[in-house]
């Protein structure tokens, strides 16, 4: 069992607990500035060990910083006074770049990850970025953790920005499109319920045939699209009307509010 240490238990800790939990092979520790009730909830949902600040960094190999960006400069300095030299550090906090964590922590190894809400159903696209110090065990350590909960990348530093207006922000601009779906279907008559349905097995059947088959996304959309039929005159009115550009442009605000953050 390894063992692996959480420094705030939200919705990111507990989306990843819940797939460490799946594997049986973690002891994982949790700690929470307040709420007792949730670490409790937790002990009994994923069998974790409630402990102290101190105790969950000092009884763990790996340590997990999963509390908001702006309360990561006071925890680190708090977590640099008990940390010993070769515990792995993983923070998923957003926004938050490696050179902060090395000027608190100069001689641990450190992960920056950027995980996406779809962790707390195993899918989760999480980018992850190497640090100082990450030999092959701490690769493999990390590379273990985020298999756990979906796919990952290792990409540059320069590339998160990037990497959260597609995968971290992602997961919203699929759900707006569902919403926009819904509502037309409820302009051409469908009962809520009913478009509710079809609009979200529709994304669900098309993100498995993206899965599952070995077409790329242009082709799986030409096998749907016969020339001159029903799917073509959506499309149309789709590309008429500047989509592509416009999801560069959504993309583009979102990694330039990234940039802003910072
Ligand atoms: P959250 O507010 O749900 O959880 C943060 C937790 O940290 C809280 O439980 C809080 O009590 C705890 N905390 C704060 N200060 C503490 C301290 N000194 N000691 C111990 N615990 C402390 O937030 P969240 O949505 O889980 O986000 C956590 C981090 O994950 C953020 O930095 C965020 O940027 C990152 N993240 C979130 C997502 C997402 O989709 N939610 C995606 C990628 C990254």
């Amino acid at each position: 069992m390894q063992k692996i240490g959480f420094i705030g238990a939200g919705n990111m800790a507990e989306a990843i607990i819940k797939g460490l939990a799946t594997t049986g092979r973690y002891e994982i520790r949790v700690t929470n500035r307040s709420n007792q009730v949730k670490l409790e909830k937790m002990r009994e949902q994923y069998g974790v060990i409630p402990a102290s600040f101190t105790e969950t960094i000092k009884d763990s190999e790996i340590i997990l910083l999963a509390v908001k960006p702006k309360d990561v400069n006071e925890v680190m300095s708090k977590i640099s006074e008990v940390i010993s030299d070769n515990q792995l550090f993983i923070s998923v906090a957003a926004g938050i770049p490696l050179a902060l964590l090395e000027r608190h922590l100069p001689r641990n190894p450190l992960v920056r990850a950027m995980p996406n809400t779809s962790s707390a159903v195993m899918h989760s696209m999480t980018g992850l970025v190497k640090g100082q110090g990450v030999g092959e065990k701490d690769t493999k350590d990390a590379e273990n953790i985020f298999g756990a909960v979906g796919r990952f990348v290792w990409v540059a530093e320069e590339q998160m920005n990037p990497l959260i207006a597609m995968s971290g922000s992602g997961p919203a601009y699929f759900y707006l499109f569902t919403e926009a779906l819904v509502k037309a279907g409820v302009e051409m008559g469908v009962s809520l319920e009913v478009a509710e349905i079809l609009a979200k097995e529709t994304i669900i059947g098309a993100a498995k045939m993206l899965d599952t088959s070995d077409k790329s996304p242009s082709e799986l959309r030409v096998a749907v699209t016969s020339p001159k039929g029903t799917t073509q005159e959506a499309l149309n009115v789709f590309w008429e009307n500047g989509l592509e550009e416009l999801v560069a442009r959504a993309a583009k605000a979102c990694k330039a509010r990234a940039e802003e953050m910072e």
